[in-house]
């Protein structure tokens, strides 16, 4: 492909939250922005933000939930089913004592409404999103009644923590706190306000929309010094 060349008053690098937040902000206040994406996708991480885990009969994903589609879930291998645990460990090829083990210990936790292992259900956020019907721990129901089924979770990545250091205004701090001229870091690439702690849904998102916001409003000119009476 041959180069080409481009004039534009703000380069943004990515095209998720932060990034096309700060175009759109930096087109309205006059800026030319150029968005450039390493990915064939538009919308990086932020595109898939807010997929959940398909668990038939779920409070929170009853629409559109069906035996038909429970069906289709049970056919193409994304649950596994079985009539009895042994049945189950033996489908999944993991070793039946320690799920059984795994599964007494868990249904004295549903019993007991305290989950000592993991504390699901010990604030009200967690509690949220279990099922209103179960108690005494609505994030805790008792495995007792066959067929039972499982599920592989496998963890990944949502976000980042760590990034680099930014003044109010988004700009890049350089090693003795002075920013640096011309360069802004928003959303993941900019080290979270929250010093890696995570209150609750949205505080990965809400800032790379906020702070894509204050970065091209500080290179449109357009920011006062006190971010919160900015435009
Ligand atoms: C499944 C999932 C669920 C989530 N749920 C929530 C939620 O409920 N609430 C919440 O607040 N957050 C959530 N998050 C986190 C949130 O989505 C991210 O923190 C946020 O989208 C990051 O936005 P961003 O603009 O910084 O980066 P991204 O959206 O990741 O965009 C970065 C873009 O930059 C591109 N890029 C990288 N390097 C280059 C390069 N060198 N040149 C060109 N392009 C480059 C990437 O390809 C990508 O498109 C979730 C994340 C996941 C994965």
């Amino acid at each position: 492909m041959a180069p080409t060349t481009h004039d534009t008053d703000l380069l943004i690098v990515g095209s998720g939250a932060a990034g096309m937040t700060a175009a759109a902000v930096a087109a309205a206040e006059g800026l030319r922005a150029l968005v450039v994406e390493k990915t064939a996708l538009v919308g990086g991480t932020t595109a898939i933000s807010g997929g959940m885990v398909w668990i038939p009969c779920q409070e929170h994903l009853r629409a559109g939930d069906s035996v038909e589609a429970a069906r289709r879930y049970l056919d193409a291998g994304y649950l596994t089913r079985a009539d009895t645990l042994v049945g189950l460990a033996a489908r999944l090829g993991i070793d039946a004592g320690e799920l059984a083990d795994t599964v007494a210990a868990y249904n004295e936790a549903a019993r007991t409404g305290v989950d000592l292992e993991f504390g699901r259900g010990a604030d009200a956020y967690s509690r949220y999103l279990g099922d209103a019907d179960v108690g005494p721990n609505p994030c805790l129901a008792a495995l007792a009644t066959p067929p039972f089924f499982a599920i592989a979770l496998v963890p990944s990545d949502l976000g980042t923590a760590a990034g680099l250091t930014t003044d109010p205004h988004a700009r890049v701090l350089g090693a003795h706190g002075a920013p640096v001229p011309g360069l802004y870091a928003a959303g993941g690439d900019m080290r979270s306000i929250m010093c890696g702690r995570y209150p609750g849904p949205g505080i990965t998102l809400g800032p790379a929309l906020t702070f894509g916001y204050l970065a091209a409003m500080h290179a449109a000119g357009a920011a006062s010094d006190d971010p919160a009476t900015s435009r």
